[in-house]
């Protein structure tokens, strides 16, 4: 018996949380209101994830808000099957 070749390593999926090194807080400042993060209403430096926003999906998009990663802290809501965060 010969040895199954070894499967080739599955394709890479796109991670859908897209992660950055760092904030881009001017470029979605809306007039003189700069960005923040939702969590620490601060836009200090650091990674940062783009989080989609309910009831803006179209065309396979929607916006979305620069979170930073350090500051997520999800919960699992295992009767409602909702990963979530609730923010002050
Ligand atoms: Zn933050």
């Amino acid at each position: 018996m010969t040895k199954k070749a070894a499967k080739p390593p599955k394709k890479k999926t796109r991670n859908k949380m897209r992660t950055f090194e760092n904030g881009n807080w001017d470029k979605y400042a809306k007039g003189d209101k700069k960005t923040v993060c939702p969590i620490c209403k601060t836009n200090k430096p650091g990674k940062v994830v783009l989080i989609p926003i309910v009831g803006t999906q179209e065309d396979g998009n929607a916006q979305a808000e620069q979170v930073h990663l350090d500051c997520l802290d999800p919960w699992f809501d295992k009767q409602n099957r909702f990963i979530y965060q609730k923010l002050k």
